[in-house]
């Protein structure tokens, strides 16, 4: 049986299809559901179930108090009846846009690429998240990214629907003239989006460049009179409407959000580690975006990185390598492996010696045949998805803290979140306050020393006020990039602190992940309670 998704080689004739999986050719739904990067096949769950089945287990925490909270006058079952109305509401995936379109290759060929566009819920608008170029990407991998994204926007209250999209390709065959003209400019852009319907961001192997060729490709067709149109995609360059720090913003917040759990004593008791980075080791597998800023951090407040896996290779240093040389390294050479500072590490570097474990590459890395061998006390899921959930209950068991991805990896879209209000706003963050708090700032300096002076009298000579190293440096105002750092820095200590109220509340110990799960379920609830939903 073979129905037909709208696969697509003329201009614009995309569509948008409630729940993609049933359309497609069964054959190609087993082809998409091959997982290459999964460690175990016989761990290898649907990415979409296996994302479904943390939400149930959230869900069924919190379904108790969703229906005492209800003011309604209805009996105890029609309440009940109505709050699994709203969570089987809020649980799937709503829409799954699938394409193809032809891309020509520089000999003049002809090739036709697929990609997906899924958008998991518009409780919310517009849709947020990225775009992932990959090889691997299938419906069931965008439907699961995007219910991520949505659960992920209400862990740190950010605005905004879940959506996700995937390419299939591997840019590395093809040219970057042949890229700049095949998936961004032709066809994902003109169908899907938009400043307040769906607005994309970067992903595994995008970046920047692409993000600026995708506003360019909007602002120029579908937004050639929308005054909001580079507001359509975050992760932009600066030059085109990007914001300070959104490059680094996944890798800061990952930090941030280790930061947060490691300085909590209660929470490293029962793990038997004391709190803060001082002399601890991290393993980070995946050295791309999300990879190397969290190691540029964590570097900085103390932590040493032991080892490195890529896809070519892994490499092992118990004294802890520099990720500046080791960036440098790379651009250098296109790949991490031969750092001078470190050996060729044979074997899964996964289960090797670390207090903190790092996964920042792809989905499933972590499963039940590897979880009982990690060393680590600490899981700190930079990537999406890295955990089964067979792995997760190992972890549990084992008393292995798992921080989980939906708070975790959320910096990233929590400073789109800013560029996004930065491109509506039309003014950069700080530029109508920088000269008067700055000159606020001096007057206060001066006033001191008046008050000073006028009280005990300047007999021997003026009194100086001298503002101290850490006044001093915050003295001329904020900065975009100071302002950005100090929102995205309270966000995941905020979030940070609702999910340890909430793991203290329903009695979760270490499971962080269903506690995020339970924040995140109370807070998409309460939009389609508010909104008048009856399910009944
Ligand atoms: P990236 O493409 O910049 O880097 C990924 C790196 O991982 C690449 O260097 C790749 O070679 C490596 N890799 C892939 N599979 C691997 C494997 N099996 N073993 C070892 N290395 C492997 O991608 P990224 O943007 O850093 O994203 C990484 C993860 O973080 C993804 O799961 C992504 O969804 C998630 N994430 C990214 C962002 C963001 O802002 N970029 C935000 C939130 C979550």
């Amino acid at each position: 049986m073979y129905r037909y998704l709208g696969g697509l080689l003329t201009r614009g004739a995309g569509g948008l299809y409630p729940a993609a999986d049933t359309l497609l050719p069964a054959s190609s739904l087993l082809r998409h559901r091959g997982y290459s990067q999964a460690v175990d096949p016989s761990d290898d769950p649907n990415f979409f179930t296996m994302v479904e089945g943390f939400f149930d287990r959230g869900a069924g925490i919190v379904e108790d108090k969703l229906v005492e909270d209800l003011r309604t006058r209805e009996s105890p079952e029609q309440k009940r009846k109505r709050v699994r109305g709203i969570l089987r509401i809020i649980k799937p995936c709503n829409h799954v846009l699938s394409l193809s379109f032809p891309i020509r290759r520089d000999s003049g060929e002809w090739e036709v690429i697929e990609a997906y566009r899924a958008q998991h819920s518009q409780h919310r608008t517009p849709c947020k998240g990225g775009i992932r170029y990959s090889t691997d990407v299938s419906v069931d991998e965008v439907k699961a990214l995007a219910s991520l994204m949505t659960y992920k926007c209400a862990i740190v209250d950010v605005p905004f629907g879940g959506a996700k999209a995937g390419v299939k390709i591997n840019t590395k065959n093809y040219t970057v003239s042949c890229c700049e003209n095949g998936p961004n400019r032709t066809r994902l852009v003109p169908v899907r989006v938009g400043p307040g319907i769906d607005v994309p961001a970067p992903d595994m192997s995008t970046g920047e460049r692409e993000m600026s060729w995708i506003a360019d490709t909007f602002a120029t067709t579908m937004g050639y009179n929308d005054i909001n149109a580079h507001a359509c995609v975050t992760g932009k360059p600066i030059s085109q409407g990007g914001i300070h720090g959104r490059i680094s913003a996944t890798g800061r917040g990952v930090f941030h959000g280790i930061e947060n759990f490691i300085n909590e004593a209660s929470y490293m008791s029962q793990i038997g580690m004391c709190p803060g980075f001082k002399d601890k080791t991290y393993i980070i597998q995946g050295f791309g975006n999300v990879g190397l800023h969290t190691m540029r951090y964590l570097h900085r407040y103390g932590a040493k990185c032991v080892g490195i896996a890529e896809m070519d290779g892994s490499i092992w240093n118990p004294n802890g390598m520099d990720p500046k040389e080791l960036e440098e390294y790379k651009l250098a050479n296109g790949s991490i492996v031969g750092f001078p500072n470190s050996t060729p590490y044979e074997g899964s570097i996964l289960e090797a010696d670390c207090d903190i474990l790092i996964p920042a590459a792809s989905e499933k890395q972590l499963t039940k045949s590897n979880a009982h061998r990690i060393k680590a006390k600490i899981i700190a899921e930079g990537a999406n998805g890295p955990t089964t959930p067979e792995a997760d209950r190992i972890f549990l068991e084992r008393n292995v803290l798992v921080i989980p991805d939906m708070y975790l990896n959320a910096g990233g879209v929590t400073v789109s979140y800013f560029e996004w209000l930065k491109n509506l706003n039309h003014v950069s963050y700080g530029r109508l306050t920088f000269k008067y708090e700055r000159d606020s700032n001096y007057h206060l300096l001066m006033s001191v020393q008046e008050s000073l002076e006028r009280k005990f009298g300047k007999h021997g000579g003026s009194i100086p006020v001298v503002p101290t190293s850490e006044f001093q440096a915050r003295i001329s105002g904020a900065s975009e990039k100071d302002i950005v750092h100090s929102g995205l820095a309270y966000t995941m200590e905020r979030s940070a602190r609702q999910i340890m109220q909430t793991a203290n509340r329903y009695n979760l110990g270490l499971d962080l992940r269903t506690a995020a799960y339970v924040n995140a379920i109370e807070k998409i609830f309460k939009v389609y309670r508010d909104s008048g939903l009856i399910f009944t």
